[in-house]
């Protein structure tokens, strides 16, 4: 028996030293020290054996459980210091290391340039207005001077909710709100998204943007409107542009005009971007019609007003040479980069 005990010592001693986690220390604990474990069973013969050699087997029974302990405590703590230089080791931060840039976006080219147009405005003055996508008839056609059966809503076709709610084709709507809200003087710009129940090709979207403006208060004539909308092109396109205005026909103003700025790349001559033509078609405008006026209670006898409307897709097409307007909502990253 004492034997036995001897070689539990030994062969202790050997499998502790090679175990590799606290979870083999553990089964090694309870491999010898457990209720069940090698040790336990052999002082359970203790009965067994006569009285002399009984406490020489106590005796060295519990050597070998102290050496035992001590072993098993000794490597739990060589084990935990051992797993500590590890973490030290894996969670060292170098100071000297350069650190990892977060990757950050940047605005989409028609965010930027809608900024931009709005600091324009802003700066002359204008303020900042918006309205619901979704829209009814009534403000998006009515109130506009377009009734039903009116040809114009055959260009606007757009995506009805039903009979009286659609999706807004323009942001006129945000002026007829904003003139029932606010009496004279006023002067907004109301950018938004816009939809036309338009086929996707490379100059047409079912959702675009606008930006249109819109000015009422006593004695604005067009004088006002060919001033204002000639400054907003040379800071949009520099002090040297040229500008004209061609008569149009819109039903919501009286008269209408389009302006056109001299092709900027060819300087009028003729050239791909104006498409030979030497000039660019920028926005349409006009005075606003005083059925306009009145439908949303104000007295066209007393108040004029002037109001403009422009493509946002185009404009940024034209300023960064973009030949295709799917470009813009296709969200590819290759195409976006480069704003
Ligand atoms: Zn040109």
């Amino acid at each position: 028996m004492l034997n036995a005990l001897q070689k539990i010592k030994e062969q202790a001693a050997q499998t502790l030293a090679n175990a590799q986690d606290s979870k083999a220390l553990d089964e090694l604990r309870v491999k010898y020290l457990g209720k069940k474990g090698e040790l336990t069973t052999i002082l359970k013969q203790m009965g067994s054996l006569s009285a002399e050699e009984r406490p020489k087997v106590g005796q060295l029974a519990n050597e070998v459980r102290a050496s035992i302990e001590s072993l098993i405590a000794e490597k739990n703590a060589a084990l935990k210091a051992a797993m500590l230089d590890k973490r030290l080791e894996l969670e060292t931060i170098d100071v000297t290391m350069p650190g990892k840039a977060a990757p950050l976006g940047h605005a989409h080219p028609l965010s930027k340039v809608l900024e931009e147009l709005k600091e324009i405005f802003m700066g002359m003055g204008f303020s900042v207005v918006e309205g619901p996508e979704v829209e009814l008839d009534y403000y998006n056609f009515e109130a506009l001077n377009i009734p039903k059966n009116h040809p114009a809503r055959d260009t606007q076709d757009t995506f009805y909710i039903n009979d009286n709610v659609l999706l807004r084709t323009q942001t006129s709507p945000v002026q007829i709100r904003a003139m029932e809200k606010q009496k004279p003087p006023i002067r907004i710009i109301s950018p938004g998204r816009v939809y036309r129940s338009d086929a996707v090709d490379a100059t047409h979207s079912p959702l675009f943007h606008q930006i249109e403006g819109l000015v009422v208060d006593k004695g604005v004539t067009m004088g006002d409107l060919k001033g204002t909308l000639e400054q907003f092109v040379k800071r949009l396109y520099g002090d040297h542009s040229v500008v004209r205005f061609r008569p149009h026909h819109f039903p919501f103003t009286e008269p209408s005009a389009e302006l056109d700025v001299q092709c900027f790349s060819c300087g009028g001559k003729g050239c791909r971007l104006c498409k030979g033509e030497g000039w660019i078609e920028i926005l349409g405008c006009g005075m606003v019609h005083p059925k306009v006026l009145s439908i949303c209670g104000i007295d066209p006898e007393i108040y004029s007003g002037f109001a403009f409307g422009m493509g946002l897709e185009r404009i940024v097409m034209r300023r960064y040479n973009i030949d295709d307007m799917r470009l813009f909502f296709e969200n590819d990253v290759r195409f976006l980069n480069q704003f």
